[in-house]
């Protein structure tokens, strides 16, 4: 197995390298090295930019207007933005709806749909969870009813991710209660603008309101937004949240924080500390398994095998990195990181925070926004389960 990159990988990465550099607005960098709030505006004004070129849909083959780019190039493209300080791109419409319009949608709905992905000018949100229906989601209850040429959808989805912003939801909807759960269930694609359609905003542990509550109060939804065939959505779910998965371990985040974090000890005076250098030197050991381990990956991907059944190990180890980095940014800085100032995630705050360094004010943020990554995208409980039936067998 090679995991050194080819001489065109490298041109390649320098490519991109450049590119991304001379367009990424530097306001938005900043916000990302520092881990200060982004608005809706900076994550579609990025999304634009990366539209216009024609990258967002970068896992994207050729026919549907993508790059068509290898496994080994998406990861180089993935590692550069990281890097350079760009907001992940939002994935819910090219990252997850979109696969699943391209291998089981109708040439209408490829269409209709892809263009405005591939803009960044529609705003998709994922409405798979619901109250009592997270890691059990086979026994979601929303239920969508074919009246004529159209469905009557009612029932609740929760947790949805930045919802308040959508346009669209792609959504599992119960359209059976005949057989086995799974066997009923069905994707269906909803204008979030329709009447009947409700957003309640859930505020968190940060005071951000990242995720929502959408309720359904009979939303007529047209029959020719139903993707593939009824009953079918199971298999068409599936098929997206392997990619939610790979796309979780952000192992390229890893990398930047890491060095956030050593310029944080640096800062505070802990580097000096042997105790706490080996606290930072065992994270920066991890990340590059991690990074081995994708790059692994990426080599079976290149040699033809099928390497998504340890996509469950790749979202439990991305993570589990995730709120290490976060942990050791808040000991780094002792009782500063201490007092968690809302305001103090706008760019530009210049309010008082005693005795500390004003810029590690948003790290108590950070540490409580990201407890929720061993949960989202099928908790680790859960793919640990999976990672045992399908790679220890
Ligand atoms: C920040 C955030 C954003 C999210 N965004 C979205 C979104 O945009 N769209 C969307 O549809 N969903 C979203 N989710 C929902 C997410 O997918 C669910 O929270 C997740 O699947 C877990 O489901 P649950 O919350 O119902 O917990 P439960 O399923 O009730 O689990 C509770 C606990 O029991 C454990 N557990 C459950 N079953 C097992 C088992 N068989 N074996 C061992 N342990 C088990 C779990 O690991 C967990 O610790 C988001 C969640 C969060 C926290």
């Amino acid at each position: 197995m090679d995991l050194a990159f080819t001489p065109e990988e490298q041109a390649f990465r320098e490519e991109i390298r450049a590119w991304v550099r001379t367009h990424l607005p530097q306001d938005i960098a900043h916000k990302v090295h520092n881990a200060l709030r982004l608005t809706k505006d900076d994550m579609q004004r990025w999304a634009k930019i990366l539209g216009a070129k024609g990258w967002l849909g970068y896992g994207w083959p050729r026919e549907f207007g993508g790059p068509g780019w290898n496994a080994v190039q998406k990861h180089l493209f993935e590692e550069e933005c990281a890097l350079a300080g760009a907001p992940r791109i939002v994935p819910f419409g090219p990252v997850m709806v979109a696969p699943v319009i391209m291998a089981f949608g109708s040439k209408e709905q490829q269409q209709r749909f892809l263009p405005g992905i591939a803009s960044g000018e529609v705003w998709w949100s994922q409405g798979y969870s619901e109250p009592g229906s997270g890691s059990d989601l086979a026994s979601l209850k929303t239920r969508a009813e074919r009246v004529g040429d159209k469905y009557i959808v009612n029932g609740q989805k929760t947790w949805t991710t930045l919802g308040q912003y959508g346009d669209w939801m792609f959504n599992l909807v119960r359209t059976s209660t005949e057989g086995k759960p799974q066997t009923g269930i069905s994707f269906l694609l909803l204008d979030m603008k329709s009447p009947g359609v409700t957003v309640r905003p859930i505020k968190l542990l940060d005071g951000e309101c990242e995720v929502n509550e959408v309720f359904f109060d009979n939303v007529e939804v047209p029959a020719d937004q139903l993707i593939g065939e009824e009953n079918k959505g199971w298999t068409y779910a599936k098929h997206l949240l392997s990619h939610e998965r790979t796309n979780i371990a952000d192992v390229n985040r890893a990398k930047r924080e890491l060095e956030r974090l050593k310029r944080i000890a640096k800062a505070e005076g802990v580097w000096d500390d042997m105790r706490f250098r080996d606290q930072i030197a065992l994270l920066e050991v991890d990340i590059v398994a991690l990074e081995m381990l994708v790059l692994r990956v990426l080599s079976m991907e290149k040699s033809g095998k099928n390497p998504l059944d340890i996509a469950g190990l790749l979202k439990i180890r991305g993570s589990e990195i995730q709120q290490r980095y976060a942990e050791l940014m808040m000991l780094a800085a002792g009782p500063f990181a201490l007092p968690f100032i809302e305001e103090a995630m706008e760019a530009g705050w210049q309010g008082d925070f005693p005795g500390g360094v004003a810029a590690n004010a948003p790290l108590a943020s950070t540490y409580f926004n990201l407890r929720k990554t061993t949960i989202y995208g099928g908790s680790n409980e859960v793919q640990r389960n999976i990672v045992a039936q399908t790679v220890l067998g």
